[in-house]
């Protein structure tokens, strides 16, 4: 792997696309910023070897050019407090003020470019722009995981500048590393806990794992559509009646492949989509009329957790129930709790994807299994076996 660490950026000027794309309430404060702390080792990595950092990001959506919300000069303090030192910062990222402010740059410095997509042509993937871009530095680093699935500019176009100059940082090392553990030589028994909302979304990724894993356990919205796939009664629950064919074939893709299937035996109901609803619980197969489930029941959580926790490599992707009602919050927490038990009997564990990622810092546990992937789509392109052009740029 092409990574920083065979790099001596001495007297060299780096720019480094960072995913910086943060929350910021009504004031413009970062309300997590644990995206920006992941990337202060590799800016620290190239300051070290007496380099400087000019480094660019998107943030948020912009529509029509630069828009004061979503400027990253909002960024500028938080940052300067994390690497304590005073931050440039160049309110346009490839006008005249970027030009200067990267010519002045000196060993140990690093320089801030305004957001990215504030041009069109960045998510074009434009080739002008991205050697405008290009022009600021004499090494290109990639350490933006979660948009590596696009071939915008700065995150693919860019790389075709820099030959033999380009490398991931210790973010996209790390991610790369650990979503390998759950690709390629995994040690089994090998378990994928794969839920949300849909089936539709996650077909590619079920049909890939279905090669590799030896347990794979259904939960969230989308065992609805596995339930009636097999005649059951699912009432007013979620569902994808154009998606019952394919739930079909993955349950006897799965049989043939010798994959344990697991389907929630039960559930909890509710009789309408509320926190306050009442609620109960009851067979996942014979939901009555009106009624809806949000969640899985007791006796699916003991099945999933033992099947988990016997693990010795366990992927989550995917909520078990509306996780975000606390009175729908326990099949959820139930994995994660089990996931953090996998991991401390010496499974790896890995969690990707945005809402389990939600739910396992909602409930303090990050730190407690193998790894959280920050990338949503990325993970589940590169889980799907897609070449994600990010990477791929760096590679050739
Ligand atoms: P996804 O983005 O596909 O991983 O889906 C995550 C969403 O699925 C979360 O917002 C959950 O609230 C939702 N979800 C999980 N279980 C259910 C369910 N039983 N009914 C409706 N939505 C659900």
């Amino acid at each position: 792997m092409r990574t920083i660490d065979k790099i001596n950026f001495s007297g060299k000027r780096a720019i480094v696309r960072v995913d910086f794309n943060v929350p910021l309430n009504k004031d413009f404060q970062i309300t997590d910023d644990s995206r920006i702390r992941a990337a202060v080792p590799t800016i620290q990595k190239i300051l070290g070897d007496g380099g400087s950092v000019i480094l660019m990001s998107h943030l948020g959506r912009p529509k029509e050019g630069p828009e004061e919300k979503f400027s990253l000069k909002h960024l500028v303090p938080h940052l300067q407090k994390l690497l304590g030192l005073d931050l440039k910062f160049a309110d346009d990222c490839v006008g005249k003020s970027a030009r200067k402010l990267a010519d002045g740059l000196k060993a140990g410095e690093v320089l801030l470019l305004e957001n990215l997509r504030f041009y069109k042509e960045e998510t074009r993937g434009d080739e002008g722009f991205s050697e405008k871009l290009a022009s600021l530095a004499d090494i290109y680093v990639n350490d933006a995981f979660g948009t590596a699935h696009r071939a915008h500019a700065s995150t693919t176009i860019i790389a075709r500048f820099f030959p033999q100059a380009k490398a991931f940082g210790y973010i996209m090392e790390r991610e790369l590393e650990s979503i390998d553990k759950v690709l390629k030589d995994t040690q089994k028994p090998y378990v994928a806990v794969i839920g949300g909302a849909k089936v539709s979304t996650k077909i590619e990724i079920i049909n890939n794992l279905l090669d590799k894993v030896d347990d794979l356990i259904i939960g969230g919205g989308m065992m609805f559509t596995f339930i009636k796939a097999q005649g059951g009664k699912i009432g007013n629950s979620l569902v994808e009646d154009d998606y019952l064919e394919t739930a079909r074939e993955i349950l006897s893709s799965a049989r043939e492949k010798g994959v344990r299937i697991h389907i929630p035996p039960d559930a909890i109901i509710a009789d309408s989509f509320s926190n306050d609803a009442r609620s109960k619980e009851v067979a996942a197969s014979r939901i009555p009329d009106e009624w809806l489930g949000l969640d899985i029941g007791p006796e699916s959580i003991r099945k999933f957790e033992e099947v988990i926790t016997e693990a010795k490599t366990v992927l989550w992707n995917g909520p078990m129930g509306v996780f975000e009602m606390s009175n729908f919050a326990a099949g959820t927490t139930a994995i994660a709790r089990a996931l953090v038990k996998a991991t401390e009997k010496g499974a790896f564990t890995l969690i990707g994807g945005g809402d389990s990622v939600a739910a396992i810092n909602q409930l303090q546990l990050a730190d407690a299994v193998s790894y959280v992937s920050t990338g949503g789509g990325a993970l589940l392109e590169y889980m799907e076996g897609k070449i994600l052009p990010g990477i791929q740029a760096i590679n050739e």
